[in-house]
């Protein structure tokens, strides 16, 4: 795409996607600048100043923002910034970085999104592609940008996780292969609390999908089933189930998986998958489904599903002591993660829980419990709702406030054989500062305890 005069592109918000976006402007001519409200992290700052983009930060001077001919917003910004609101009334088109930076590919896009299991099917399928030998990009929220890699390293397909947020400002992108796994509430503070809305957004994965592009997702989502008639585009639909139904792209029976890609159909156990869990299930069909219609080796496919190892913070093992697994699912931030977690739990469990509560309904999880956890160890600053919710539901609770005398209580309760599960269902902000912080304490705890 060439530029006849110089183009002013304006990029709010200078994190990754941001900055890579300016990259990518820079090297395709325009004029950029970039504003941030907050502070710049100095690695982009120093980016930014090698590459001779002009920026600002800890606010944004409207009349350097307003003559803009596009503007590129982060995910964080909310469409209702009165920047935005303002950049929008005065006709210039606001755009996400995956749109801005499909503008300048042709390369194959597969991508995923969904309320949970996100990164870990892209990772999935990154893993797949790569032990085939195809040179694939990972992009999206799974924190390296499109637009940079399009700029500086372009690959020959790219693998792009998609939160909603940049689903929301992406028009003419094309998703070659697109993979909707479910959807859940979330974030429906920037939906107007309206499911549909934030249903219909994640449907715009679908957009200008034509009839060689697949379409992949869980038909026994019911929220997807809700808004299949929200679907875009004419791609080929792909639904996986983890039932026995041979109408389905993928599904399971009697402990072997089948997928079917319309040319292709072929098999593999489920006991050969690397990932735990139903959840890891759905990803992995997911993954597969997609690595097959890709046209990938089926024997690569299937030994690719195999190896794959756990994500950090995602039903990661984190060491045993006295013959106690402790596990770290510290990515499990709401209750729906936590459910399956610990369904996929096969000995007796002691549940860390706890941190910031996002409105979380315990009711969900109370039937896993009953069955499968013998204490639970509430973790945060007010643990009075899990207290409650809990106390005459398991024989041993115990409420703590650091991780520290959370872990205490874990020995207390857990016996040779047993597991101790970090899945706590909520947001870590009260006790760490991520969850990242969360998980990597409890695993250094762990090994200080002589985990290994
Ligand atoms: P995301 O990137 O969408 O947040 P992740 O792959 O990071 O998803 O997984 C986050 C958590 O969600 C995991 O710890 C797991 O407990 C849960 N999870 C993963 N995959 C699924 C799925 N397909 N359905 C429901 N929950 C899932």
């Amino acid at each position: 795409m060439q530029q006849e005069k110089t183009k002013r592109l304006v990029v709010l918000g200078a994190g990754e996607s941001g900055v890579g976006a300016a990259v990518l402007g820079k090297a395709r001519n325009w004029d950029v600048f970039v504003s941030d409200v907050g502070t710049i992290a100095p690695k982009y700052k120093e980016e930014m100043e090698r590459e001779g983009i002009a920026y600002e930060e800890g606010g944004h001077t409207a009349e350097k923002i307003l003559n803009a001919d596009m503007c590129v917003k982060s995910p964080g910004i909310p469409l209702s910034a009165p920047l935005v609101v303002q950049l929008q009334s005065r006709g210039i088109e606001v755009v996400s970085e995956i749109e801005f930076a499909g503008r300048y590919s042709t390369a194959p896009m597969l991508c995923i999104t969904g309320s949970n299991g996100k990164t870990t099917t892209t990772l999935l399928l990154h893993h797949i592609l790569t032990a085939a030998g195809i040179d694939a990009g990972l992009a999206g929220n799974v924190g390296h940008s499109l637009a940079r890699q399009v700029a500086r390293t372009p690959h020959k397909c790219y693998v792009i996780e998609l939160s909603s947020f940049q689903l929301d400002n992406m028009y003419d992108f094309r998703a070659n292969i697109a993979i909707l796994l479910n959807i859940t509430p979330d974030h429906l503070d920037r939906y107007e609390h309206c499911m549909a809305n934030y249903a219909r957004a994640k449907m715009r994965i679908t957009r200008n999908q034509t009839p060689d592009d697949r379409f992949i997702y869980w038909v026994d989502d019911p929220q997807t089933q809700l808004h299949l008639g929200d679907v875009h585009g004419e791609a080929a639909w792909l639904p996986f189930t983890d039932r026995n139904d041979d109408s389905m792209a993928a599904s399971v029976a009697d402990g072997v998986i089948t997928f079917r890609t319309g040319d292709k159909t072929w098999s593999m156990a489920r006991s050969g998958l690397s990932l735990p869990g139903r959840h890891n299930l759905y990803n992995s069909l997911a993954a597969g489904l997609a690595a097959t219609a890709f046209g990938v080796d089926t024997d690569v496919i299937r030994e690719a599903l195999g190896t794959f190892a756990p994500v950090e913070h995602r039903l990661e093992p984190a060491g045993t002591v006295d013959g106690v697994r402790y596990i770290n699912d510290s990515k499990a931030t709401n209750v729906d993660s936590t459910f399956y977690a610990l369904e996929a739990m096969e000995a007796p469990t002691v549940l860390i829980l706890g941190g910031k509560d996002k409105g979380n309904d315990y009711s969900q999880i109370d039937t896993l419990v009953d069955e499968k956890v013998k204490g639970i160890v509430a973790m945060g600053v007010d643990n009075s709702k899990i207290m409650a919710h809990f106390g005459g539901r398991v024989k041993q609770i115990a409420d703590t406030h650091s991780l520290e005398e959370a872990l205490n209580a874990c020995r207390r309760m857990a016996q040779q054989g047993d597991v101790v599960l970090l899945s706590p269902a909520c947001a870590s902000f009260d006790l760490f500062n991520s969850y990242q912080d969360r998980g990597r304490r409890f695993k250094q705890a762990v090994k200080e305890m002589g985990g290994r």
